[in-house]
């Protein structure tokens, strides 16, 4: 029985997997899926300047699987085209980086959890993603989906040769268009009141590609550790990534996010011991690391409600809150965005 059993390999849990046996640490993976032809559902759109870091502790060169970087990102704001410069933008090979860091541990294959494993003495990872399947349904009232839907497609002419994205009313969703390069992109959209495929056939019918090559759709969760709980259960099942809400709810950005929880558990592990693990601690330094989280969350809630009015002192706060976070290093970092003062008025600011 290995000390520590990972549930899910997906960024999250591969990451994790290759970072502990890398450092010692007898891990075990499983995933539901062929990993040998292990695929994502996601835009496989990060900050590459954020990966080039993170994954320097695993001697893993994000440049290698690069697909196509960003100049800037349009973003449409129903009428006016805004450009975002961008640093470290790209869309990468997610599946081919996972199945390399898969390649570091100990992974069985296809294995389908269905709830807690039978292997109580050791510490057991929910890395799951939104099925949560170990730990089970968070608590009434503290988990938040987004339904998503998206293609990928081939254009011979593309609409546009940048990334694009065009947010709805009241940050109830955005939709994007994310070049992959050979004249591949995903388009796709998420939205809170499943208008998302309204949207996307609006677009798709205005841009026309000439191959879809496949569609998918699942939900992102978009609370964050400071509000979703459970984030592990006594006495060692702890959650990361997604399964434990690491998603920058105003983009829904998971990618970069779940591998810095996974780092996170990683040195928490590597300090305590898988046996000793200091659970209570963990989720603290979760909370506290993405608690830039938890204000985009709220901020994003009250306007998608309509309760955040210019008078709300608390609501004023957190788009304060989330405004230093885009202009800050560590936003600069996780985004890949290189936004201007204007820029992160607009992204804060109601339309
Ligand atoms: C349409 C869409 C587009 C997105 N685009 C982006 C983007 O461009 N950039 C970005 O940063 N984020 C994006 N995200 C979010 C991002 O994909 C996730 O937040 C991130 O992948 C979470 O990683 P994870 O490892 O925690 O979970 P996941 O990637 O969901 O991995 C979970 C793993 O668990 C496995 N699993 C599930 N159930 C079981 C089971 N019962 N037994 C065993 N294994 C199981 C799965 O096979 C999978 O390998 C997008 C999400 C969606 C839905």
């Amino acid at each position: 029985m290995a000390d520590v059993f990972i549930a899910g390999t997906g960024v999250a849990g591969s990451y994790l997997g290759a970072r502990l046996t890398l450092s010692g640490v007898d891990v075990e993976g499983v995933d539901s899926q062929d990993v040998t032809k292990y695929h994502s559902a996601c835009a496989w759109a990060t900050s590459i300047e954020g990966m080039r870091e993170r994954l320097r502790t695993l001697d893993v060169d994000i440049d290698e699987y690069v697909m196509r970087e960003a100049n800037g990102v349009y973003v449409d704001l129903g009428g006016t085209l805004h450009y975002v410069p961008t640093r470290h933008l790209a869309t990468f090979d997610k599946p081919a980086l996972i199945r390399r860091l898969i390649g570091k541990f100990r992974v069985k294959y296809p294995v389908r959890i269905r709830g807690m494993p039978d292997a109580s003495s050791r510490l057991v990872i929910d890395a799951t993603g939104v099925h949560r399947i170990v730990l089970g349904p968070a608590d009434p009232g503290t988990d938040f989906m987004l339904p998503a839907y998206q293609l990928r497609v081939r254009y011979r002419n593309p609409p546009m040769e940048d990334f694009y994205v065009k947010p709805f009313p009241r940050y109830s969703g955005y939709l994007w268009y994310f070049p992959l390069g050979g004249g591949e992109f995903f388009v796709g959209a998420g939205d809170l009141h499943h208008m998302h495929l309204e949207y996307l056939s609006e677009f798709l019918e205005r841009h026309a590609p000439d191959d879809v090559l496949y569609r998918e759709g699942r939900p992102i969760r978009i609370s964050p550790p400071g509000v979703l709980r459970p984030l592990a259960r006594r006495p060692r099942t702890v959650a990361v990534g997604e399964a434990a809400g690491v998603v920058l709810p105003i983009l829904g950005e998971g990618i970069l996010p779940s591998m810095e929880s996974a780092e996170i558990l990683a040195r928490r592990i590597l300090q305590d011991g898988p046996e000793a693990l200091d659970v209570r601690r963990y989720e603290e330094e979760l909370k506290r690391k993405f608690s830039a989280f938890t204000a985009a969350y709220r901020f994003v809630r009250r306007k998608q409600s309509g309760t955040c009015r210019a008078t709300d002192l608390s609501c004023i706060a957190d788009a304060f809150r989330l405004a230093l976070f885009f202009a800050s290093s560590g936003g600069r970092k996780l985004t890949g965005l290189a936004p201007k003062l204007e820029h992160v008025r607009l992204a804060v600011s109601p339309f």
